[in-house]
């Protein structure tokens, strides 16, 4: 036999870790798990089965938490919180000593990881625990750093967490570290497939000097869930699927709890022609087969640049007869049980409803296994290019021109992450900015860790877990709101005109006067009763061209911030000239004088184009030789309810903060003090602001809002008006998950740095050095 023979024809003994030590563990109490709410276990029923995917076996029987033991979680955390925000450095030693604990027991949290969801071992041993570890020990520096570092945010209260089953205790981890960094409680509720490991991490709150009330763990399945959302929490986090964070986007609307949604994907895997094939090929691996495929990251559409896509498939369909699958528990193992043969079956109904394209599939043992499957030629329309299969299912297509690459990239509602494979950097970094992606890996794949955010962007939801950025979710700005008092527009009985001359302003829509779509007009009169004008009011048809406007001028996202500082200095210049006449307009309309709004006016301007340039983002230490680049991008299309009490600096301040960070925006003018929308459009068309990238509505703020939430082109909307709107813009919203930024009828006065957070969207991009 000659060496390569014998190389051809090696194969792997078994390893098997033993699964003794876990199922002692479940046997040590009784073969249930159940809540674990204000330091102490219970109740505790056998109400629904959790299995060994792998097997089949019953594992533990778990308790369904009702709505009254989510109240009791709840009130156990409520009741914790005000004591446990009250020292950082307390907290740092609390979240310390879980990472020592979790280091302790890592392997005991491994097997029982791949017991209950049939992850090969090999993947909870060296990835999901010291991943999960990581992220206690690098938020327990934030909780040190929170005083100095974030001295105007404070804690939220009480953050519901809701997680999945694909990694229970990464997730879990992800949730519960920057929570309590930040000096809040919780209550979590695991999936209901994959409960386990959240029951060795209560105990190990417990040992670790967690004070009882702080971190509660409520065990059960979705009615658990939508029970947790429906309860007196103030922050709901969720990971899960696109279509139950749609449903948890609409129960909380109008409820003021804050969100962070963590949801699908369907990620692209670029591979440019002068990639470095084996390390490709190899990248797919972790891409798609990681966790069998159940990830939400998972670089799950494959796009090959034509020329090498026949020789790339070669290798990769070579390199999937070189997967082992089988039990998870073997340390041999590439890919492990399904997660539950509910999953099994949609998968495989998914792949065999196609009828497009080429599948090539491997060998799978019998039970709850899927074998790697490739399926080329498939158009981007397609549903296995388009839906999300959680399952180790590549969908692959061919592309041209890096140009085509990015557009079948974005070809998609989801937008979470994106690989790019090239050995020429330039193009890659190129393109990392175009793709519509939280996370770009260049030359790699799947690299996450603590420093570093992770999150989406489109129907992947908003918010980031990880790294500064994710402690936001977690905090919010210090101080109290007062509840805004709505204004009545003024009226008249004789409607003498102030002035003879007619002034009926019409709407600004693509750096053009429009008139508006439905033809009607009305009177806005002064505190006594003159008639200043007439404005426009606007409806749906006139947003929608907006909106057309706005997408019209996407260019403006390529600006430079030195440009754009520019363009916000020039509107400051002109309107200090017009000053005094604005602020007799103010008067006009308000009764009170107008040149202090004025001035604020200019303050603001000049704030925002200091910013243009120097809201930068960072490179995040991650541990691999490379970085993590924290990009700040512009969230896109944006719609803004202006404050009614502030005529001018309602539209001016989040103009200002849009368009300094590259967005367009679409400003719905106060809605009892309209008619600066003249004075305004006169600013913008003397400022050199190109058209389309600001534009002006006025008109009716509770018909125009629910326009604006459900308007799959719009990407943000912020509304900071008197009208009654911000639960049907919260739930509108559900449609596209757009950002949303309402004020729950609460005087807010946010800083610059707020708007700007509000503004952009961070995405990382990972870029490994070395040859
Ligand atoms: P879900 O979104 O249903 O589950 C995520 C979590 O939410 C679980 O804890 C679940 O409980 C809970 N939940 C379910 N319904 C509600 C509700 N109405 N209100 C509040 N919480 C609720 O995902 P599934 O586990 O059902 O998986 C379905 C599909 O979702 C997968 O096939 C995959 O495509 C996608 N998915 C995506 C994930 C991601 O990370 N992006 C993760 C997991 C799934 P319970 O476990 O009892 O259902």
């Amino acid at each position: 036999m000659t060496i390569k023979e014998i190389f051809d024809t090696m194969d792997y003994g078994p390893a098997p870790e033993s699964a003794a030590e876990a199922l002692q563990w479940i046997a040590d109490r009784d073969g249930n798990a159940g809540h674990y709410i204000g330091g102490k276990w219970g109740p505790i029923r056998d109400d629904f089965p959790t299995n060994n995917p792998a097997t089949g076996d019953k594992l533990a029987g778990v308790t369904k938490g009702t709505a009254e033991e989510i109240e009791t979680a709840v009130a156990a955390a409520r009741k914790a919180q005000p004591a446990w925000a009250k020292s950082g450095h307390k907290r740092a030693r609390v979240l310390y000593a879980i990472a020592r604990l979790m280091q302790k027991h890592a392997r005991l949290l491994a097997v029982m990881e791949s017991l209950d969801n049939g992850k090969p071992i090999r993947e909870s041993r060296d990835i999901d625990v010291p991943l999960a570890i990581r992220h206690f020990y690098h938020h327990a520096g934030f909780a040190q750093l929170m005083d100095s570092e974030l001295p105007e945010r404070e804690p939220l209260g009480v953050c519901g967490q809701i997680i999945p089953w694909n990694f229970p205790l990464l997730m879990l981890a992800w949730k519960i570290a920057p929570a309590l960094a930040m000096g809040n409680t919780v209550v979590l509720k695991p999936a209901e497939y994959t409960p386990m490991t959240a029951m060795i991490f209560a105990e190990i709150c417990a040992q670790a000097g967690v004070p009882p009330g702080v971190v509660n763990i409520v065990t059960g399945d979705g009615d658990t869930g939508a029970a947790l959302v429906n309860a007196d929490v103030d922050k709901i986090a969720f990971t899960g699927s696109t279509e139950v964070g749609r449903k948890i986007r609409e129960a909380t609307a109008g409820s003021g709890k804050a969100l962070s949604l963590e949801l699908g994907g369907k990620s692209p895997y670029i591979v440019f022609e002068d990639a470095d094939i084996d390390s490709a090929v190899e990248g797919l691996v972790d891409a798609i087969w990681f966790n069998q495929g159940q990830v939400c990251c998972a670089g799950s559409r494959l796009l090959v640049q034509e020329g090498i896509a026949e020789a790339f498939y070669a290798k990769l369909k070579s390199r999937m007869d070189g997967l082992r699958i089988g039990d998870p528990l073997d340390k041999c193992i590439d890919i492990g049980a399904i997660v539950d043969p509910a999953q099994l079956d949609q998968i495989s109904k998914m792949v065999s409803a196609n009828t497009e394209g080429e599948t090539y599939q491997t060998k799978a043992p019998e039970g709850c296994f899927y074998p790697p499957t490739l399926i080329t030629g498939l158009s981007p329309a397609s549903t296995l290019m388009q839906e999300e299969i959680f399952g180790p299912v590549l969908a692959a297509t061919t592309f041209r021109t890096p140009a085509e690459a990015v557009q079948i990239a974005n070809n998609t509602r989801y937008g979470l992450a994106a690989s790019v494979w090239s050995e020429n950097i330039n193009l890659a970094l190129d393109i990392a900015p175009k793709l519509a992606a939280g996370i770009v890996w260049i030359n790699g794949t799947n690299m996450m860790d603590a420093a570093a955010g992770f999150g989406g962007v489109r129907e992947s939801g908003f918010g980031r877990e990880g790294g500064w950025e994710g402690l936001a979710g977690y905090t919010r700005a210090k101080g109290t709101t007062k509840a805004l008092k709505p204004i009545a527009p003024y009226t008249t009985k004789d409607g003498t005109p102030a002035d003879p001359l007619d002034r009926t302003a019409k709407l600004y829509i693509g750096g053009k006067q429009a008139r508006p779509d439905g033809g009607y007009s009305k009177p806005v009169y002064s505190p006594k009763g003159k008639l200043l004008g007439d404005v426009s009011v606007a409806n749906r048809k006139d947003l929608r061209n907006a909106v057309e406007a706005m997408n019209g001028a996407k260019s403006w996202a390529k600006t430079t911030g030195h440009l754009r500082a520019q363009i916000l200095y020039y509107i400051a210049e002109n309107l200090s000239a017009r000053s005094e006449e604005l602020a007799k307009r103010i008067k006009d309309m308000t009764g009170k004088s107008g040149q202090d709004e004025v001035d604020y006016c200019i303050g603001t301007l000049f704030t925002f184009a200091a910013w243009a340039d120097k809201y930068d983002g960072q490179a995040h230490g991650v541990p691999i030789r490379g970085v993590a680049l924290a990009m700040k991008e512009p969230v896109g299309n944006m719609t803004v309810f202006c404050d009614d009490g502030w005529p001018l600096l309602g539209m001016i301040s989040p103009m200002a903060a849009a368009m300094a960070m590259g967005n367009r925006i679409t400003l719905v003018a106060s809605e009892p003090f309209p008619l600066m929308i003249a004075e305004m459009y006169q600013l913008l068309e003397t400022s050199d602001v190109p058209g389309g990238v600001v534009n002006i509505l006025t008109g009716d703020h509770s018909e125009l809002a629910p326009h604006a939430a459900a308007h799959m082109d719009i990407d943000a909307v912020w509304s900071f008006s008197g009208a009654d709107i911000s639960a049907v813009i919260e739930k509108g919203s559900a449609g596209n998950l757009k950002r949303t930024w309402v004020n729950y009828g609460k005087q807010i006065e946010p800083s610059a740095t707020d708007m700007l957070a509000a503004a952009t969207e961070v995405k990382n991009i990972w870029i490994p050095y070395g040859e």
